[in-house]
């Protein structure tokens, strides 16, 4: 068993509840938890990791949790400007984040400020800040670990070889439940076939934005940031088993790519463990019964928004941060049934053309404001697609 202990921020959900399932197979020690508002969720995690400290967004949520905790050990906090502290008090030595949206980027920035290693599931923190984030890291020594799965891919792979010696990055794509629907087809699908992943068990929004690709386009842009890749030397295939999480191709024209059974719990263990690998909480891959792996190009025009991202990352600035705000509002309207599938894009398409002057901003005020207009646009566009 591992002595390691870990922080886990947005514990309640899909990434957060998988990193502590690999905390209860590994036997790391939980120190510290950051959720949002499922406090009877929280309560039975923090009974059973028994952290120093459980941190809630707002402070109501951090009153009744205390309250249902008041027989425990565990400080209950409340409100964001408790994490940071937090942060800085805890004896984890890695923090994951897994915080859904772009509340997660202030999170990965308090985690890098600490010192402590950084086990990186929120990929908005790069999409909408990822100059910002880099450079902190940078400047601290801090390492950022990669839990998005093709990333902890690439990861793995870029070490046969040099940083000079990579000539692209393959990103893979499950493609979603709609990669075979006709573009007319697509007008008619609903949100219960939208959130039926054909590989993946996810939260509710990146289910979404798989199926619409505009996923695939965010890891780009974290690919990006993270490896110091171009956007160009950066290709999609579409593979549908999700076995091969992704891939480096190399100067000699070599591809290493890494491959397992699609389960977050190893990328997770992986971040957490590095630079040692320790036995699987994840199944082994049996190639024979997998049988075949195929490898196809993605449907540009069907999902238009895998475009649009990599036109972000080529404008710059605010850009992703528009693209980011634009789709966490088109997506939040999806699920509440307001809009239906085909539109998600023309809400993100349509705010993205009206904020152009993002391109300029880079200071991370500038970006979280114009995340602010972004959403405040798109719920415009919502609202007129509804009328
Ligand atoms: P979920 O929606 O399942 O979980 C989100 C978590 O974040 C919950 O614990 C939620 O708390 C918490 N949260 C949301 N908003 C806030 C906030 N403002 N302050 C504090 N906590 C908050 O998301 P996923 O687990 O699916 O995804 C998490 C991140 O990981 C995303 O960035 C996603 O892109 C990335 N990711 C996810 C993968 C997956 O397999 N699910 C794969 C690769 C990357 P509460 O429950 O209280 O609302
Ligand atoms: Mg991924």
């Amino acid at each position: 068993m591992s002595e390691k202990i870990i922080g886990v921020l947005g514990a309640t959900g899909s990434v957060g509840t998988q990193a502590l399932d690999v905390a209860r197979e590994r036997g790391y020690k939980v120190d510290l938890l950051f959720g949002n508002k499922n406090i009877t969720k929280m309560e039975s995690l923090a009974r059973e990791f028994s952290p120093a400290r459980v941190v809630m967004a707002s402070e109501a949520a951090a009153s009744s949790l205390r309250l249902a905790l008041k027989d425990t050990a565990t400080k209950v906090l409340g409100g964001r400007d408790a994490l940071g502290e937090a942060i800085a008090l805890s004896s984890a030595e890695t923090v994951v984040n897994a915080v859904s949206g772009s509340d997660g980027l202030l999170p990965t920035l308090e985690v890098i400020e600490s010192g402590k290693r950084l086990a990186l599931a929120n990929k908005e923190s790069l999409v909408v800040a990822g100059d910002i984030v880099m450079e902190s890291a940078r400047q601290r020594g801090a390492q950022i670990l990669p839990v998005d799965s093709e990333h902890c891919a690439i990861f793995q792979s870029m070490m046969s070889g040099s940083h000079g010696e990579i000539k692209s990055i393959i990103l893979t794509a499950s493609g979603g439940p709609f990669r075979d629907k006709s573009i007319e087809e697509l007008e008619s699908v609903t949100l219960e076939d939208t959130l039926a992943h054909p590989t993946w068990s996810m939260g509710q929004r990146i289910t979404v934005d798989s199926a619409t690709l505009m996923n695939k386009g965010f890891e780009i842009i974290e690919a990006v940031h993270l490896f110091g890749i171009p956007e160009d030397a950066i290709k999609v295939v579409v593979h549908r088993e999700s076995i091969l999480h992704s891939a480096v191709e190399y100067i000699d024209n070599s591809i290493i790519a890494e491959m397992s059974v699609p389960d977050m719990r190893m990328c997770v263990q992986y971040a957490v463990d590095f630079p040692e690998r320790k036995s699987g909480v994840a199944a082994p891959l049996d190639l024979a019964a997998i049988g075949r792996l195929s490898f196809e190009e993605p449907r540009l025009d069907a999902f238009p928004l895998l475009s649009l991202a990599r036109c972000a990352i080529f404008e710059g600035g605010a850009m992703p941060a528009v693209l980011n705000a634009a789709d966490e509002v088109a997506v939040a309207a999806f699920l509440r049934g307001e809009l239906r599938f085909a539109d998600i894009a023309r809400v993100v398409e349509s705010t993205y053309l009206k904020l152009g002057e993002a391109a300029e901003i880079t200071d991370l005020g500038g970006i979280l404001s114009m995340d602010l207009e972004a959403r405040a646009a798109a719920k415009e566009a919502v609202k007129a697609i509804i009328a």
